[in-house]
């Protein structure tokens, strides 16, 4: 059973194809700057080794930049015809309150999304995009929306409205609606893997470590809360997003420093978070400042890792019994000075690392607790393109 997975972004296509039968990544590849001069198409073959290509040219667009995978996966002998794929599963960032699962994609589907683009104006026509393109390159193969926020769709309505007037969450729409759901959901069927226990009886605070970050809080399997809002903005610091900050600032900004809505929008997505504190918003970059005595990078992994151990506090309270932390993304997986200091100081709420075990580097999931600690602490790499993968053959299975 093959299935192609699309993340289809405003300039970018990222693409993979799985053996879901022989549980294989058979072909993934992504291509940046459509629309720009020059195009760059990696494509990495992974039948019998790992055979990476690259192309430069021109791809003018979202529509040519799906042809051309579909032609490179033919030319590899990954696949012979579009007809061999299964189904095709896309990520799709907004789903809104009325995606709460995986949906076979029709023609209202479609509709549905592009009224979502408010919400999510960025993302959501660029995911559409590439569904568009692929249903009509691909008409009788199955196509499968996978959206970011569905899983948090369960999180009760005390956590996810704002105490503001009732008409701005009845008539606009404004809500708490959470990302990085698949990632989320993902590590969380993992955890419960590592520790030989049912999902349905654990309590899971998620943390997602990457550019982008995000913490969850899962009781028996669903979320109760997690950390972004209603747009990815609010929440843990990242490498250019603030996170929870003061709302009066917006106004303040605006009254004593000129700045319009679209400047404090842009300030506050891409040029806060560590870059905003100390220069760099890449993680490795932090901390040989940091390293070399750079204060800013001293007090940017401080400011970061407070914020982590405020959530995971908060979020341990949420849940009332915890079983374990897991922490994911590039950050999370690799960085275990990050894992150290968020979790420091915790020794009495169980919360116990081990520093050799959390030194360790290697593949796959593995613990960093130690042997006292009440609490499970587990790193586990996030695989955000399997987990579309895994929903969308639950999706084409139900539908069948
Ligand atoms: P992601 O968005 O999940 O790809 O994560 C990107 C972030 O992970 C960047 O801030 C990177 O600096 C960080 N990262 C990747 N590898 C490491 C590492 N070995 N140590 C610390 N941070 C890392």
């Amino acid at each position: 059973m093959k299935i192609l997975v699309i993340n289809s972004g405003s300039s970018s296509i990222k693409y993979q194809l799985f053996d879901m039968t022989a549980a294989l990544v058979l072909a993934s590849g992504l291509i940046e700057r459509i629309g720009e001069p020059q195009a760059l198409h990696r494509h990495i073959d992974r039948q019998g080794g790992v055979e990476e290509t690259e192309r430069k040219h021109a791809i003018a667009t979202h529509r040519d930049g799906l042809l051309e995978i579909g032609k490179v996966l033919r030319e590899s002998g990954t696949i012979h015809d579009l007809s061999e794929l299964s189904a095709i599963g896309h990520r799709v960032v907004h789903g809104g309150e009325y995606f709460r699962e995986p949906t076979l994609i029709d023609n209202e589907v479609v509709g549905r999304i592009r009224e979502m683009i408010p919400l999510a104006p960025l993302h959501n026509p660029a995911n559409l995009m590439g569904i568009e393109v692929a249903l009509q390159a691909a008409p009788d193969i199955p196509q499968v929306a996978v959206f970011d926020t569905a899983f948090h769709q369960s999180i009760p309505q005390h956590a996810w409205r704002y105490a503001l007037p009732e008409k701005l969450y009845s008539e606009q729409h404004v809500r708490r609606y959470g990302f990085h759901g698949t990632s989320h959901h993902y590590v969380a069927k993992q955890a419960a893997q590592q520790l030989g226990k049912p999902l349905s009886s654990l309590n899971l605070i998620t943390l997602h470590l990457g550019n982008g970050a995000s913490a969850a809080a899962i009781s028996q399997g669903r979320s109760v809360d997690t950390s972004m809002g209603m747009t990815p903005l609010e929440g843990l610091i990242m490498g250019t997003r603030c996170g929870d900050i003061d709302p009066a600032i917006h106004f303040y900004l605006g009254r004593e420093a000129g700045l319009s809505n679209e400047e404090v929008e842009t300030l506050l997505n891409k040029e806060s978070g560590l870059k905003g504190i100390c220069g760099s918003n890449d993680m490795r970059e932090v901390h040989r400042l940091a390293d070399a005595g750079d204060e800013r990078a001293r007090l940017a992994l401080e400011m970061y890792c407070y914020r982590i151990r405020k959530y995971i506090g908060a979020y341990y309270a949420v849940l009332g019994h915890l079983d374990a932390v897991v922490f994911t993304g590039g950050i999370g997986e690799n960085d275990a000075r990050t894992r150290a200091q968020s979790c420091a100081g915790m020794t009495a709420l169980g919360i116990d690392i081990d520093s050799e075990k959390n030194s360790h580097r290697g593949e796959g999931a593995f613990a960093i607790n130690s042997d006292a600690s009440a609490v499970s602490i587990l790193v586990i790499p996030t695989d955000e393109e399997l987990e579309i993968a895994l929903q969308t053959v639950a999706c084409i299975e139900e539908e069948s």
